[in-house]
């Protein structure tokens, strides 16, 4: 059985048209699970008593939960228990400009980054829509807070788990639903080409980031297993076509990984890869592990890329830390439950 959680408003209307009742049933559902946040559907008091009981017996409304909650001042790490009793995080931010979320799509993940404590643990399932979608009610709950962007770049690959990602960005967008606007969501792929070109032809104008961190083949077959499948020329291409087709700004997503992918000779390839093109960088301080060897490069290693880029004309950033103190980023409060 569905979760109520799993449904965009167009799937919920086929649902009410198919038991023959007015679509409209469904902005009424969406209003109660997304506006007033009520899921007890007998306090549905606009739906007749018929259809609340139609309602019940068609779809569950089984709930994640929040098993742990790290917090510093700007963060908070939630880690989250699903049916089956695995576990997934999300992290919640706060920025001057608002707040933000960074929510998991798989339980573990396949693309087998080297540098990556998600990777090292493997995909043990895709995350069903309805568990990406409570990631943020609960959280906004828990909070006391309402959240303004959303980036997916928690747990795993959201475009190895497409269908159900792609559910999630309708519920969240819908107006009728959590209402975030679509330049306010981004999604982070390490480059699977194919999905890529899928996703662009979708009628979504969410932001695309993609996870490159390496400036030449050899370099990223190294760091990635992905660039085997699709390596970084063709991702190039893809990129650019995917700026072609919507006209939108890509985000490039470099993290800073000690004597691996940080010289001047990097960034200068960097550069010379993203001549042109409608991108910016943004520079990620690697988050170090305890299971992994990599380190994060030291500042002024950072502060000397950035350098290079900007001289030159590529648009780009050094992100901003949060929440290294309570092992937020990057898959390490499961993984140090994950034996
Ligand atoms: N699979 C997607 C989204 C999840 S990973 C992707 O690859 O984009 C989100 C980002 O965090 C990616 O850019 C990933 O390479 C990066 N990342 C993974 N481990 C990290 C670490 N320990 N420190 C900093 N960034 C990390």
């Amino acid at each position: 059985m569905k979760n109520l959680y799993d449904y965009p408003r167009d799937e919920l209307e086929k649902y009410f048209l198919s038991i023959n009742e007015k679509k409209f049933k469904a902005v009424q559902v969406f209003e109660w699970l997304y506006e007033k946040r009520n899921n007890d559907v007998n306090s549905w008091s606009n739906i007749k008593k018929d259809v609340r009981d139609k309602i019940l017996q068609d779809f569950s409304f089984e709930m994640i939960e929040i098993i742990k909650v790290e917090k510093d001042d700007l963060t908070r790490k939630y880690l989250f228990k699903l049916y089956d009793n695995e576990k997934i995080e999300a992290v919640l931010m706060k920025h001057d400009y608002g707040t933000s979320i960074c929510v998991s799509s798989q339980v573990g993940c396949n693309m087998g980054c080297a540098f990556c404590e998600s990777g090292r643990l493997k995909k043990i399932r895709n995350l069903k829509t309805y568990e990406i979608v409570q990631q943020i009610l609960l959280v906004e709950k828990e909070a006391n807070t309402r959240i303004d962007s959303v980036v997916i770049m928690g747990i795993g690959e959201p475009l190895d788990n497409y269908e159900n990602v792609v559910n999630f960005i309708k519920i969240i967008n819908d107006n009728k639903g959590i209402s975030i606007g679509a330049r306010h969501i981004t999604l982070s792929t390490c480059g699977l080409i194919p999905k890529i070109k899928e996703f662009m032809k979708l009628p979504l104008q969410v932001n695309l980031a993609i996870s490159l961190h390496a400036s030449n083949n050899e370099l990223r077959n190294r760091i990635m297993n992905v660039n085997k499948a699709y390596n970084i020329y063709d991702l190039i291409t893809c990129i650019k076509e995917y700026i072609a087709y919507t006209n939108r700004r890509v985000t490039i997503e470099y993290v800073m990984l000690d004597n691996v992918n940080d010289s001047d000779k990097n960034a200068l390839e960097l550069a010379n890869l993203l001549k042109g093109m409608n991108v910016y960088v943004n520079l990620i301080p690697y988050n170090e592990t305890n299971h992994l060897e990599f380190k994060r490069s030291s500042k002024n290693r950072i502060f000397r890329f950035y350098d290079i880029l900007k001289q030159n004309n590529i648009n780009v950033t050094i992100r901003k830390e949060f929440g290294s103190k309570i092992s937020a980023a990057c898959g390490q409060l499961r993984s140090k439950e994950v034996k």
